[in-house]
């Protein structure tokens, strides 16, 4: 293998913990640099798709994943009135190779940091140490860490951004790109316990572009209920007034959801109910950012939200974020250069990601459930009188093989 490298990591999210990990396996060393002065498991469920599950597999993760998620069996695209339009099997049920997994953003996170200081040190983990400014040369480069007026400088030979979509790194490179893009999407999260439901192991996406409820299962219980994650989505606008800069942890309300979800009441789902009974309620709009035309500047890539925020349709958000992370691992030490490598790395996951940004923005698996609304908006009696079912399978086969799933 080629020299090992000596790399910092701003950004102790999913993305840049994975990174951690799969930069440590191959013998780098690594530090990491996050914001916050003490990491809290925020967020609430996400769904890891089973290409990134191979990564976290091969960190040695597979055992402490499936202590702390739901193997998700299906993904059932509904109406709004919970008929089924079509039931994708994940998973083993579906020929995957790996799970897919539904877990809580914060567990999995909590899992990868236990991985990062048991493997790598905690006196290589750094929090209050939020990447202000960098320079490089040639041969090195200089990060800054800490408050903008009493930060400490670092040197390395390779800086990796996986600071989130307010990336530092970005902004500098891409000084004119201005805020995060809305769609006009509101998107509601919660976290109910409530009676298990279909499989006990499905997660459904119901609705159509302008009201969407998508649930599924992060936890279960041995009296039948599981801790069901949901996340409501209204359409309140054109996305041409600014939102206000999101917060993954601003308070959502109840009341805003009633009049769009009030008599959403399914066979095997009380959607008003689940949204009731919540514990905390957060609130974020859909927001991206347009595709880069490069990710690598020298001895500095973008890895995750910093390199490629998107809206969360199809489960991507931090799957990519892992792809990127085992990508640049990969590059890094496949070169004797910094500059190859990340060259090298953002050929491998630039117009991956860039692809699934723009089919996102065109409703990327939403277009089924559209497709349906459009066709029958007050339900249906036979799915076949809407619409013919082969086509909704090629829609989403269309969108799984772009977003890189692979089955055996
Ligand atoms: C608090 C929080 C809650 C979230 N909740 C959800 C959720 O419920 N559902 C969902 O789909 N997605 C959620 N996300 C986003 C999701 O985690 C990402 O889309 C995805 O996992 C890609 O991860 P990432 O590591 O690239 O970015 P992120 O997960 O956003 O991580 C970026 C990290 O970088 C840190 N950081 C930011 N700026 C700097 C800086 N200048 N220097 C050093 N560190 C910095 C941040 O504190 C954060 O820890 C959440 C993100 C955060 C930060």
């Amino acid at each position: 293998m080629p020299k090992p490298f000596d790399i910092a990591i701003a950004g102790a999210g999913i993305g840049g913990l994975t990174a951690a990990l799969t930069l440590h396996a191959r013998g780098h060393r690594v530090r990491v640099f996050e914001a916050v002065k003490a990491i809290e498991p925020l967020g609430v469920g996400i769904n890891v798709l089973p290409h990134a599950v191979a990564v976290l597999s091969e960190l040695g993760l597979a055992d402490a994943l499936d202590a702390v998620s739901i193997r998700t069996k299906e993904v059932v695209f509904a109406n709004r009135f919970g008929q089924t339009i079509y039931a994708d099997p994940r998973g083993a049920e579906g020929g995957y190779s790996h799970p897919q997994y539904s877990i809580h953003r914060g567990a999995l996170q909590m899992l990868l940091l236990d991985a990062v200081r048991a493997r790598i040190g905690a006196e290589n983990l750094f929090t209050g140490a939020r990447l202000q400014s960098f320079d490089q040369s040639e041969t090195a480069i200089r990060a800054y860490f800490g408050e903008p007026n009493r930060s400490t400088s670092i040197d390395c030979d390779v800086l990796i951004a996986a600071d989130g979509i307010h990336s530092v790194v970005r902004r500098k490179h891409h000084p004119g790109e201005g805020l995060p893009k809305w769609n006009g999407v509101m998107m509601w999260r919660g976290t109910t316990r409530a009676p298990a439901f279909l499989s006990g192991r499905s997660m459904v996406q119901a609705g159509h572009r302008d009201a969407k409820f998508v649930c599924y299962p992060i936890a279960q219980f041995d009296d039948g209920t599981a801790l069901l994650n949901w996340i409501a989505d209204i359409r309140v606008g054109d996305g041409s007034v600014p939102p206000g800069r999101e917060d993954w942890n601003k308070p959502g309300r109840v009341e805003d959801l009633m009049p769009i979800f009030g008599d959403w009441r399914f066979d095997y789902l009380d959607v008003p109910q689940v949204i009731r009974a919540a514990s905390a309620i957060f609130e974020f709009p859909m927001v991206d950012r347009d595709p880069l035309p490069c990710w690598s500047f020298g001895r500095v890539g973008l890895l995750g939200d910093a390199a490629h925020p998107m809206y969360p349709i199809g489960s991507n958000g931090a799957t990519q974020a892992i792809l990127d992370a085992r990508a640049i691992a990969d590059a890094l030490s496949q070169h004797d250069e910094v500059e190859p490598a990340l060259l090298a790395y953002d050929a491998a996951r630039r117009p991956a990601t860039s692809a699934i940004i723009e089919m996102n923005r065109r409703e990327g698996l939403d277009a089924v459930l559209d497709l349906v609304h459009t066709r029958a908006p007050g339900g249906f009696n036979r799915l076949e009188d809407v619409v013919d079912p082969a086509e909704i399978a090629r829609m989403i086969q269309a969108y799984k093989s772009a977003a890189g799933h692979r089955t055996q």
